[in-house]
């Protein structure tokens, strides 16, 4: 592989939550990579800190195992783990106490490397962490700290933790994590749209028919069942992960790839936003699998809760209103235990205003597809003749947009969404980060969507196990004329 790495400079990073499963499934078999890559380099040190009573050596076990499990092919036998290992380090703290502490300020003292503090913890953690780091003298301004998902449950709670985290920290010191950021296509979606000159005329409500996100999953609730049903769909993906996405396709051009350009247009987006009316929202509740009841339970049955009302699904049809997408709805669906996992943006461009080969040659439309997983990469449907004799008949085929097809696949580095934004942290560059601002503008606008349905007392409708949710949802779009694209793997 051709690496195009550059090293970052000389890091501490210490892990809140460092034996949590996201550290172990995602954080260190992406930092394990970074290591691989030479990207990390030999004096930076990886400081778990958790509740568990373990010593370094402990740790490092931990996370060996986690790599073995975790770390894909690339992490079997690897003469590149010993050294890795090394550069790890543990502290058993107590996050709500004192305990540990004062070990973790020894260890983090006296240097004048860049410090990053992942707070890899639930979220009622996070000021107890804020403010012991100030208190132990860790919270200078070289201090860095990411915040993982979710932020706040509404306005007011997200409100109270940048106040809580705005006590000790300044705003370039915040990294509020959203991982769809990170990947790979979620980019190329930006040079595609920023760095051609053939997309963005076209970009808007004279040539966009509408656009759809899809984030769907084939698990069910599993073992976070508790944790989700006070949550819902809304509040773990539309919020958050759809809303960032809906951001980058909507809006205006940056004046630079930088931080603040960026996240000052997408807040532009979150606040154009209509207000949902009911009849644009439909949610649902996963079925059990028929003849499997006992594996794949019913979401009412994962949850342990008969009369839930939280919902799985979710599809709403939301309305940016400004210039250039008065006209053009953006239909937003993710839920769980669908028929296949896919996470897919679609910009269906309208119809020719005129077809010149009349009625059998039939109707097409542009659509241009961006796949965030599985098989990232961009497709732009294209209507040609279909070759052959017998007249002019269209017939639309992929222009295939991606980089397998187009570069060498040895000189692609594929980098994970975590292993990016913990480099990004790294190199103090904010671009793919939630800014304090956008979070709050994203719950002001799904806070009146929730109190709706509450205040309704709305009923989530049932859907088939491995569907594409319930019959509401391709209802609300047949209205209008349109449907949803097929969830295919
Ligand atoms: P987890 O329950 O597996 O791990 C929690 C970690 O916090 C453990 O290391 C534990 O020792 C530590 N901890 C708990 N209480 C503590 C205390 N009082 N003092 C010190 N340490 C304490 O959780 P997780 O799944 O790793 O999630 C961590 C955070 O990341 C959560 O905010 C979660 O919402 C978020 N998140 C997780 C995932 C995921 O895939 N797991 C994905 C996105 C976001």
């Amino acid at each position: 592989m051709v690496s195009r790495t550059i090293p970052v400079d000389p890091f501490d990073l210490v892990i809140f939550g460092g034996t949590g499963d996201l550290a172990r499934r995602k954080i260190l078999p992406g930092l394990f990579r970074r290591f691989c890559a030479g990207q990390m380099p030999a004096n930076a040190r990886i400081i778990g800190a958790a509740r568990s009573e373990l010593d370094s050596d402990g740790y490092r076990e931990m996370i060996r195992e986690a790599i073995a499990e975790f770390g894909g092919a690339q992490a079997q036998d690897n003469p590149d783990l010993e050294p890795f290992l090394e550069q790890l380090e543990y502290v058993a703290i107590d996050a709500k106490g004192t305990g540990g502490w004062e070990e973790l300020a020894k260890i983090m003292e006296g240097t004048d490397r860049i410090e990053a503090y992942y707070f890899s913890v639930g979220p009622s953690l996070f000021g107890d962490l804020a403010e012991r780091l100030q208190k132990y003298g860790m919270a200078d301004k070289r201090a860095r700290i990411v915040v993982e998902k979710p932020f706040g449950r509404d306005l007011e709670t997200a409100r109270a933790l940048n106040a809580t985290l705005a006590e000790y920290f300044n705003e370039d010191q915040i990294y509020r994590i959203d991982h769809y950021l990170g990947k790979e296509t979620v980019q190329n979606l930006m040079a595609v749209r920023f760095g051609n000159m053939l997309f963005e005329p076209l970009w808007n409500s004279q040539y966009v028919d509408h656009i759809q996100i899809t984030v769907a999953e084939t698990v069910g609730v599993g073992g976070r069942g508790e944790y989700y049903d006070k949550s819902g769909a809304m509040r773990d993906m539309v919020q958050n992960h759809l809303m960032q996405l809906l951001c980058l396709i909507a809006m205006e051009p940056p004046a630079q790839f930088a931080p603040d350009a960026v996240r000052d247009e997408k807040l532009k987006v979150i606040r154009a936003l209509d207000p949902v009316p009911p009849h644009h929202v439909v949610r649902g509740q996963y079925e059990a699998e028929p003849g499997n009841e006992e594996e794949n339970p019913s979401y009412r049955d994962a949850v342990n809760d008969p009369r839930s009302r939280t919902e799985s699904f979710i599809a709403l049809r939301a309305q940016v209103s400004n210039w250039r997408w008065a006209g053009t709805p953006f239909y937003l669906r993710t839920g769980k235990r669908m028929v296949a996992r896919s996470s897919e943006i679609t910009v269906v461009f309208k119809d020719t205003p005129h077809s010149i080969f009349g009625d059998e040659a039939g109707r097409h439309r542009n659509v241009l597809s961006i796949r965030l997983q599985p098989n990232e990469g961009i497709t732009l449907g294209v209507t040609i003749k279909e070759p052959g004799p017998g007249g002019m008949r269209l017939i639309d085929v992929p222009l295939d947009m991606s980089f397998a097809e187009a570069l060498n696949p040895d000189d692609i580095e594929h980098v994970d969404a975590y292993e990016r934004l913990i480099m990004d942290v790294i190199r103090g560059n904010q671009t793919l980060f939630m800014r304090g601002d956008e979070v709050e503008a994203a719950w002001a606008w799904t806070d009146p969507i929730i109190e709706g349905w509450q205040s309704r007392n709305d009923v989530p409708k049932p859907y088939d196990h491995g569907s594409a949710g319930p019959t509401a949802s391709a209802e609300m779009l047949r209205r209008e004329g349109r449907e949803w694209r097929h969830v295919t793997p």
